[in-house]
């Protein structure tokens, strides 16, 4: 029996071989996700932006630096949880992900998701989080309606509580999402910490 580790090291090697969307051919390296195949909590973004393509890891630029703030909020860090996107590979100029590219790379996500089964499943901004969503078949108004809320649900056989919040680079730019994130982590604190 793979351990979750050895699963999580194929699909990296899987994403590493991947030519199905036309990113691959920009990307310096992709960004397959990392972490503790054991968490209990797993973050998911966008996709990696100017310095993740360049370290092959997830959020290590300025939107990461404020992530692991809030990670900390949670008296937890990097080590304890599993950080991932939704594309693996960098869109030229961080544009937005086309539907393609979401279509061709959401099985590697799915994928991970069922390796890691997670109790929590923490969307990052408006993409993740549409998109796990509709796969528990909610409805998705967009990230300002959807935050800070605790959605308990089922995706892909899973039983899991789906936690929306804003995308870290929103609270960089503006102090009021900055609050907000902070706000929703502190309620994600209590949350987890329920026997
Ligand atoms: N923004 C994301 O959505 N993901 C990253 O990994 C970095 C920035």
């Amino acid at each position: 029996m793979q351990t979750k580790q050895d699963q999580l090291a194929l699909i990296a090697q899987q994403i590493l071989n991947c030519r199905k969307c036309p990113l691959h051919k920009t990307r310096k390296n992709p960004v397959p996700g990392e972490g503790n195949p054991q968490a209990k909590i797993m973050f998911i973004g966008e996709a990696p932006g100017y310095w993740e393509d360049v370290k092959g890891k997830p959020f290590v630029g300025a939107a990461g630096k404020f992530l692991d703030t809030l990670i900390a909020i949670l008296n937890l860090s990097r080590k304890d949880v599993f950080i991932t996107n939704v594309l693996k590979c960098r869109p030229p100029k961080n544009r937005e992900p086309s539907p393609n590219e979401v279509q061709q790379c959401t099985p590697y996500l799915d994928k991970q998701i069922k390796i890691i089964q997670p109790k929590f499943i923490i969307t990052l901004g408006n993409y993740s989080t549409g998109y796990i969503l509709s796969k528990a078949g909610l409805p998705f108004n967009g990230i300002t309606q959807a935050h800070g809320k605790f959605y308990e649900t089922t995706i892909l056989d899973l039983h899991v509580t789906v936690f929306p919040t804003f995308h870290p680079a929103a609270g960089l730019y503006s102090g009021r999402y900055k609050k907000l994130l902070q706000q929703d982590f502190q309620l994600l604190k209590k949350e987890i910490s329920k026997p």
